[in-house]
């Protein structure tokens, strides 16, 4: 068996060692006769691998005791509607502008409360994180996506909010370098990109943010309250998902924990966007200053749109033939884009490097 280096933007690369051992435990969890996947989530077998799961999770992202980890569903897209359902004061919300998830974030809050764009980098082509460093105002949260996992953009700083609760989209750069949670209301994260499988969805709150939701008719499931009082286990929870997640966790754990996995990602960012700023050939979309440590767009530097595209389509088909998968960029933007997750090894980037000079000797002079 051969495998491939992935470069998918979600579902994306998980570690080899951990798939190793998923597979060595898939029919036999630790002598228990049984697959994760059959278990009572109320068994003696399963209660050791959510305790672990979370107690992992704490440790290397550093929670604090007053704040709730939860596993939920409905990926970051259900966080979107859980956040204004459960946040509503005042009824109006502050919202910054940032691509296509950031957007998508704002447009469901609005079903529930007024929102603010109060900055935006729509005109730049969310090529840049806006200057926003205060926001303050009669606002019942700040939502910010602070890994723009499409346009390849990432927060350099966090905006000062003062009282005003903090609330992040961290789906595309969870575990990626260290965050400091204390500054957050919220955290949330679909767990594909950086984390697990898809089925999970991570919610770290600050306790005094649980609260009964002031929304009538919302449904138990979309409570915070519900779901943090039942250990996340209101309902059957994503079992298998939160099994994996804890094994990715152990691997993150061995490697070093979040400070070599921080080492190794700047290692690979700085070695892609540094071959790409000098390039004659290609260049990085995103702008010096805001970009994303796990996502790189790029382009070619062929200035003739429908020339641009095929050989677009080229390089894609190409690398794919050489074992790198996934490099389309998202159907919006066009393109390519390498997201190199924490799973993805230096290995995998040096590849890519090699092929983009081979495919640039023989298509771009
Ligand atoms: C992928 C992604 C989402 C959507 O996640 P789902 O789990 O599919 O709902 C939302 N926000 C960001 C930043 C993402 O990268």
């Amino acid at each position: 068996m051969s495998r491939v280096y992935n470069f998918s933007a979600g579902p994306s690369v998980l570690p080899e060692s951990v798939l190793q051992k998923a597979a060595a435990e898939m029919s036999d969890y630790r002598g228990t006769g049984q697959s994760v996947m059959e278990m009572s989530h109320r068994s003696k077998a399963y209660k050791p691998i959510v305790e672990n799961t979370e107690a992992l999770l704490r440790e290397l992202m550093g929670v604090p005791d007053n704040y709730k980890v939860l596993f939920l569903q409905g990926g970051a897209s259900l966080q979107f509607a859980m956040v204004p359902l459960n946040l509503r004061k005042k009824g109006r919300a502050a919202y910054v502008d940032t691509g296509v998830w950031a957007s998508k974030a704002e447009k469901e809050a609005k079903k529930w409360l007024e929102t603010v764009t109060v900055a935006s980098s729509k005109a730049e082509g969310y090529s840049e994180i806006p200057e926003v460093r205060e926001i303050t105002g009669d606002y019942d949260y700040v939502h910010i996506t602070l890994n723009n996992t499409i346009m390849g953009t990432k927060w350099p700083y966090l905006p000062e909010t003062g009282e005003i609760p903090l609330v992040a989209d961290i789906s595309s750069c969870v575990l990626s370098e260290p965050l400091d949670v204390s500054k957050f209301g919220i955290l949330y994260a679909g767990a594909q990109k950086n984390l697990g499988p898809a089925g999970v969805t991570l919610v770290i709150i600050r306790d005094d943010l649980i609260t009964d939701s002031p929304v009538e008719g919302t449904p138990s499931m979309l409570r915070y309250s519900i779901h943090a009082e039942n250990g996340s286990m209101y309902n059957t929870p994503p079992c298998y998902s939160i099994y994996m997640v804890g094994l990715v966790l152990e691997w993150m754990k061995e490697t070093g924990g979040l400070a070599e996995i921080t080492r190794r990602n700047q290692e690979k960012a700085a070695l892609l966007y540094g071959y790409l700023d000098a390039s004659d050939c290609y260049r990085a979309t995103a702008k010096k200053g805001s970009r994303s440590l796990m996502n790189v767009p790029f382009l070619t530097k062929e200035t003739d749109p429908e020339k641009a595209d095929a050989l677009n389509k080229k390089f894609v088909a190409e690398a794919a033939e050489a074992g790198l998968v996934n490099l389309a960029g998202h159907r919006l933007v066009g393109g390519m884009r390498a997201s190199i997750y924490n799973a993805m090894p230096l290995s995998g980037v040096q590849a890519l490097i090699a092929f983009m000079d081979r495919f640039a000797a023989a298509n771009l002079h």
